[in-house]
């Protein structure tokens, strides 16, 4: 069994478009709740960890190892 993790940094790819026509977030707060910024708009929300593990379609890329390891 193979659990993603996300890491601060990463770029997804939501299944659901921002209104601004843009599907790519970045991932600025991983946790309970993730907050996320948008690619397009930079636009920022916040999801509950569940709502975003189902919305998320494709990590595109994995930025920052490094600053998980702050915490
Ligand atoms: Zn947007």
């Amino acid at each position: 069994m193979e659990k993603t993790v996300y890491h601060v940094g990463d770029i997804v790819r939501m299944k659901k478009p921002h209104p601004c026509g843009s599907s790519e977030w970045e991932i600025l707060r991983v946790g309970m709740d993730f907050r996320l910024k948008c690619r397009g708009c930079g636009h920022l929300v916040m999801l509950p960890r569940p709502k975003f593990e189902k919305g998320v379609r494709q990590i595109l890329a994995t930025g920052g190892e490094a600053e998980n390891l702050k915490d």
